[in-house]
């Protein structure tokens, strides 16, 4: 499911964009966290013990060409670090306000839903990010539970 780095690569050279060893670790750091919508800290994080120079400005410098490019998408809540993902298949976010968790939830209806926003708006579109806000079943047990002892110690 997820881009490969030779293709990452590519565009990247197509651009003009000089490709550093230590560029090439944080792309790869990124691609290999997919899924796990790894924040700037922790792509940092992965790659400073190969490439002890590198600094958090490279990190997000190289985020930002990115995203730029479209094959990075910023994810995240007002006041918390950005994390960042790289997941190319059609798909929702769901971002848990309480814990912080974010998973991905692909959409058989979404490449016809982007086809019907392009139909009708008349744009060409480069890229897509539906994101649901609420909380996640462990929280809302975990919410339901405090709810519970809450009345029973009342
Ligand atoms: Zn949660």
């Amino acid at each position: 499911m997820g881009i490969p780095l030779s293709k990452v690569i590519d565009e990247l050279r197509q651009r003009g964009y000089r490709l550093t060893p230590q560029r090439q670790a944080i792309i790869q750091a990124l691609l290999d966290a997919e899924g796990t919508h790894p924040s700037a800290q922790e792509i940092y994080a992965r790659v400073s013990p190969q490439f002890p120079m590198i600094t958090m400005a490279t990190v997000y410098n190289t985020l930002q060409v990115l995203e730029d490019m479209g094959m990075v998408t910023p994810l995240g809540f007002p006041g918390a670090s950005t994390r960042y993902e790289t997941a190319d298949g059609p798909h929702i976010n769901l971002l848990c306000l309480r814990c912080g968790r974010i998973d991905d939830l692909p959409l058989e209806e979404l490449p016809e839903l982007q086809r019907k926003v392009a139909t009708d708006s008349g744009y060409l579109i480069h890229a897509a990010h539906l994101e649901y806000r609420g909380y996640c079943p462990s929280c809302r047990a975990e919410m339901e539970d405090e709810r519970a002892s809450a009345h029973t110690s009342a």
